[in-house]
């Protein structure tokens, strides 16, 4: 036998078990990708993915109906105790007790080898487990749609405190990037399915923890969503941050599969799947989720609602209801020819359990369809005007987003759209018609042969690929938003801005997508805010809210504007009766909805001038938003 300890190893390990003459197999797993005495030995790639558990819905439901799941996160190279990665920091100090939980190790041998942590409600490293790993879940989901790596701020991570009071409410708080998640006692009458005065942990519902990391997101991609100044602004927030955790339902196979069984194929009926912080709801003594999916009871929606419903939540429960009435046509649409098939052609399935084929097939298709539709809902952000977005804008850019990468629509996806929108009396502002080829964005004849320079997209690409290179991201080829913020005074009329006064670049960056044809479709998207300073006579200010001019623009990888959406103010730069039309009526909806939600306000009435002065950014916080009345509290519908 030749003698290892001739060669040199790198493995201190190794070097002394081969001293004391330990035989080939073991010289062999020991000395992974080095020298060894056999000559190189490959070595094993780290695993790409992270598998850990989670709790699919929260304690309440057990081990019933796929709860106890396991879910694949990206296997960060340097995930620290907290857990605290790239992107996510936990860090577990509970405030009410003055008290640190020792931060879970998840790269520990004995965690690593059972796929994390079991889930239990008692031991806070499970919860500082879940928390991590659900956060990462929407992060996920977002990359895949945005075709982009996710970042916060400069090199900033998010912080999730999974502990951070005693109280009904978990929020996410905008200035310290961080998601706090209360802890209370259920309650002691009505608790559901709970314990009489059993603790209840926020951060153990998966819904919540979703809907929180959404909200965080969604103000990292867009730093003017919460400025309320149309009754959408906040529901958006809201109504998204819920799809995002309803959706997030039908990843966990176990779970599909259990309500595919149980509604024989129709996903549409009342289930686990389509209900939103169960324990919550029935813990704070509601006898019910706190929100659910098509909450009408089975009956037709109520287009009214979208002209009365002004508090957030209740306003977002109708932009979930669309699109989950879309995603359901187009799952039917796509399981109905194996249907046919499994059914001789009719179509009708017969009575009694599924067949186990039939079971499969829907399940996949169904879960294919969630992420699909997912990953529209998500994509179309980058189609939204950055100031002062209404469901309108959000259903037109889903239906630009999604021709630009699928013209052949299949499954009847945007028609899906545009009819579970129109139902619910959702159209968009300065569109004739909902055609699709109305709703579409468009582009400005004046910009038909204007493009941006080629070095700057060369920029602007070569900022994602660094981006890839460990620890030399800050030396990144900063942008140069003077060049952008040029192209947007010389293109002002067009892009529906102010050229005379300052144009803020808010954001340039590109997306890469693989389109139905299987060809690479890459996007440059640029967003410009206009905000009048104070004195400005014609500065827009009510409440401690701003009204603002913004304008996304959507380039090809030529350089050449493709698309653009524009939330203009009113004057003289505006030279088309559109854009005039379409400033006026912002500035009058802002006035009205304020003037509206004065009059809902029963504070104002002894409020003092320093609340009235700031009285639309209090209504803008999230942390309230949650605490107040209609809130994680008790059902939006209650
Ligand atoms: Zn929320």
């Amino acid at each position: 036998m030749t003698s290892a300890s001739s060669r040199p190893s790198p493995v201190g390990s190794t070097r002394r078990r081969c001293d004391e003459g330990v035989g080939r197999v073991e010289l062999k797993q020991a000395t992974f990708g080095l020298e060894s005495a056999e000559g190189r030995v490959p070595g094993v790639q780290p695993p790409a993915r992270r598998p850990l558990k989670i709790f699919a819905f929260d304690p309440s439901l057990r081990r019933s109906a796929g709860n106890l799941a396991i879910v694949e996160v990206a296997n960060e190279p340097e995930l620290n105790r907290g857990p605290e990665g790239r992107l996510v920091r936990v860090v577990d100090y509970d405030a009410a007790k003055d008290a640190w939980y020792p931060p879970v190790n998840l790269d520990q041998p004995d965690i690593l080898m059972q796929r994390g942590l079991d889930p239990s409600d008692s031991d806070p490293r499970f919860h500082q487990q879940m928390v991590y790993a659900v956060v990462m879940k929407v992060i996920e989901n977002f990359e895949r749609a945005l075709g982009r790596p996710f970042r916060w701020r400069g090199t900033s991570k998010l912080t999730v405190l999974p502990h951070a009071f005693e109280g009904e409410n978990a929020f996410y708080h905008p200035e310290t990037r961080s998601l706090h998640f209360g802890y209370f006692t259920a309650d002691p009458q009505d608790p559901g399915p709970n314990l009489p005065g059993q603790t209840i942990f926020t951060c153990l519902s998966h819904d919540i923890v979703a809907h929180e990391a959404t909200h965080a997101i969604v103000d990292r991609l867009r730093d003017y969503f919460n400025a309320p100044t149309n009754p959408d602004v906040l529901a958006f927030h809201e109504g998204l941050a819920d799809i995002v955790a309803i959706f997030q339902h039908f990843s966990f196979p176990e779970v599909l599969r259990h309500e595919i069984r149980a509604t024989r194929a129709d996903i549409s009926q009342p289930g686990a799947l389509l209900r939103l912080a169960q324990q919550f709801g029935y813990a704070t003594g509601s006898g019910r989720a706190l929100r659910e999916v098509n909450d009408t009871g089975g009956a037709p929606p109520e287009p009214g609602l979208y002209q009365h419903a002004l508090e957030p939540h209740d306003r977002g429960s109708i932009l979930v209801a669309a699109v989950f009435d879309a995603f359901f046509r187009i799952y039917r649409n796509r399981i109905r020819d194996f249907v046919r098939a499994a059914t001789g052609g009719s179509g009708i399935l017969p009575e009694g359990e599924l067949q186990a084929d039939l079971v499969t097939l829907t399940t996949k298709e169904a879960a294919d369809a969630a992420q699909d539709v997912l990953t529209m809902c998500l994509r179309a952000f980058e189609y939204l005007p950055p100031v002062d977005v209404t469901f309108g804008d959000y259903l037109r850019a889903i239906v630009t987003a999604d021709f630009e990468l699928n013209p052949r629509d299949e499954f009847e996806r945007r028609a899906s759209f545009i009819d579970a929108f129109r139902a619910r009396g959702i159209f968009a502002p300065s569109v004739s018609s909902l055609a699709e080829e109305a709703l579409r964005l468009d582009r400005p004849a004046e910009l038909d042969t204007v493009s941006i320079p080629p070095d700057m997209i060369t920029d602007v690409l070569a900022s994602q690929f660094d981006f890839f290179q460990e620890g030399v991201h800050h030396r990144r080829r900063a942008l140069d938003p003077m060049g952008l913020a040029d192209f947007a005074r010389t293109n002002a009329e067009a892009l529906q801005l102010d050229p005379d006064r300052k144009i803020q670049v808010e954001g340039f960056h590109p997306s890469f997508h693989v389109d139905e044809n299987g060809q690479l479709l890459v996007e440059l998207v640029a967003r410009w805010v206009q905000t009048y300073p104070p004195g400005d006579p014609e500065r827009i200010e009510v409440g401690g809210v701003v009204l603002r001019a913004g304008t996304t623009a959507v380039f090809a990888a030529d350089g050449t504007v493709r698309y653009v959406a524009a939330r203009p103010l009113p004057g003289k730069h505006l030279t088309y009766d559109t854009h005039r039309d379409l400033a006026t009526s912002r500035v009058k909806s802002f006035k009205a909805y304020v003037d509206d939600l004065d009059e809902r306000d029963p504070i104002r009435i002894w409020a003092d001038n320093k609340y009235h002065a700031q009285r639309m950014t209090r209504r803008a916080s999230f942390a309230a938003a949650h605490r107040g009345q209609p809130s994680w509290r008790r059902p939006a519908h209650a």
